[in-house]
């Protein structure tokens, strides 16, 4: 059996696995990753690797191919990843690094563009080939399939949507210099910040830690929604019209059947209702298959979509 290797790093974890071209999860193992530059992230993996090759080992055969989704920008087509964001910019060649240590194959890919070749290929991409994969956990980016093949760009930074504004107005100050971008306000990081740009306008429950690392907890912020905390309330109305906003830019920008949420934030559902409630029905008249979360597993979509780069799928 022709097996491939998928490799996910998050940006705190990295999940190890093996799957048959079928995009069935044979064996994995999940790690943790810490903060790291790119350089240092070749040594985590390769660290990570090695104990998964002692303590985990091959189903059969050694894999015909590996893939890796990571974070940041990323050149497929020579293996190169050129970025985690501005300030970590040491561009590797990672995949020829990995394949010349492992003597494996390796192709590699950003998370959510290889979160998106799995949707493709295991996912809606079954019944549509003009599909938006959005994915909102830590952060939010999308990926964009237009007649069967997704969008790129000239620098391979096509998808970050997470950097526009949606006409939710909380006026917080993002890192890429503009105010108010979506993922400011409907991301993990967004939850967090904006809980504490507005912690004392709105009384609450919620737990905010005063070390600024210790992000808020976005599930204890559903639950107190759920207990009418005024400043919980506030945060969810205020993601979830961010996210429907987003999404109605984007129905708009490239005419998709379907439209698929993945990723931390919405797995659970509970957004994912109140982003449907606030969605335009005319400007979603043409997204026949709806507004859907993935039927893939969002624990595994990641290690899923590293396999599909594997596949080179
Ligand atoms: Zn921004």
């Amino acid at each position: 059996m022709e097996t491939y290797l998928g490799i996910d790093l998050g940006g705190t974890k990295l999940l190890i696995g093996e799957l048959d071209n079928n995009g069935n999860i044979l064996k994995y193992k999940k790690y943790t990753s810490g903060f790291f530059s790119q350089q240092s992230a070749l040594a985590v993996i390769k660290e990570s690797l090695d104990n998964y090759i002692q303590t985990v080992g091959w189903t059969e055969n050694i894999p015909v191919a590996m893939g890796v989704g990571l974070i940041g920008r990323v050149d497929p087509d020579n293996g190169i990843w050129l970025q985690i964001d501005p300030a970590r910019t040491q561009p590797i060649p990672l995949a020829k690094e990995l394949s010349d240590i492992y003597d494996i194959p390796c192709r590699i890919d950003n998370d959510v563009k290889s979160a998106t070749r799995a949707e493709r290929y295991f996912g809606f991409g079954q019944i549509s080939k003009n599909f938006i994969y959005i994915n909102a956990g830590t952060g939010i980016a999308a990926g964009f399939v237009v007649n069967g093949r997704q969008i790129r760009g000239s620098h391979f930074n096509a998808g970050e949507v997470g950097h526009t504004q949606v006409g939710v107005n909380v006026g917080i100050q993002c890192g890429c210099g503009r105010i108010d971008c979506v993922e400011k306000i409907a991301s993990s990081i967004g939850f967090d910040a904006c809980a504490r740009l507005l912690k004392d306008r709105y009384e609450t429950q919620l737990s905010i830690s005063d070390n600024p690392e210790d992000r808020v907890s976005v599930k204890d912020i559903f639950t107190l929604y759920e207990k009418d905390d005024p400043l919980c309330v506030h945060l969810v109305e205020n993601a979830s019209q961010a996210l429907a906003n987003l999404i109605m830019n984007l129905v708009r920008v490239s005419d998709p059947d379907t439209v698929v949420l993945g990723g931390g934030l919405v797995s659970d559902g509970f957004l994912h209702t109140k982003i449907i409630e606030k969605l335009n029905q005319t400007t979603i008249r043409f997204v026949k298959n709806g507004v859907v979360i993935t039927k893939l597993n969002p624990v595994f979509i990641g290690l899923l979509g590293a396999g599909a780069v594997a596949m080179n799928v």
